[in-house]
């Protein structure tokens, strides 16, 4: 029976200590954070370091602002657009009073006319009377009021 050499144990150099993932340092076999410089061990939270973090922070901040501001934009860009329209409405309303006006205008001016022109037809204006003269130059002078403040 042949003897199996016996193995030598190969002297092992010191098992090197861990260093932190961060200053490089020597730290503690299961040191969770370094004594050192006090960043965590563990590899995802030494990914990210805590200056990533506010970073990633800010950069969430700033893209919900940015969704703020187009959202305003497009509030303000809607508030735009109603109030451009209530000023056609408007424009449009005005021409229609002005409108209106003149219609109102040369109505007056016609009645005017028949009221002035009433008392001077033969055979009809011979019937009025001084009463009835007074109530058309009344009518008359009215309208011509009404149309001096519609000028202005
Ligand atoms: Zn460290």
């Amino acid at each position: 029976m042949q003897r199996e050499p016996e193995t030598i144990p190969v002297p092992q150099p010191p098992k090197a200590k861990p260093r932190c993932r961060s200053c490089h340092q020597e730290i503690a076999d299961a040191a969770k954070v370094c004594h050192l410089c006090g960043r965590p061990q563990n590899p995802v939270l030494n990914f990210f370091r805590y200056s990533d973090l506010i970073s990633i922070g800010i950069l969430i901040i700033s893209i919900w602002q940015l969704t703020q501001a187009l959202q305003q934009r497009v509030d303000a860009s809607e508030a735009y657009a109603k109030a451009e329209s209530a000023l056609v409405k408007a424009v449009a309303a005005e021409s229609r009073i002005l409108e209106a006006r003149r219609d109102v205008l040369e109505i007056s001016a016609a009645v005017i006319d028949i009221a002035d022109m009433i008392p001077n037809v033969t055979g009809f204006g011979a019937g009025t009377g001084d009463e009835d003269r007074a109530k058309l130059k009344k009518i008359s002078e009215s309208l011509k009021l009404r149309i001096r403040e519609l000028k202005k």
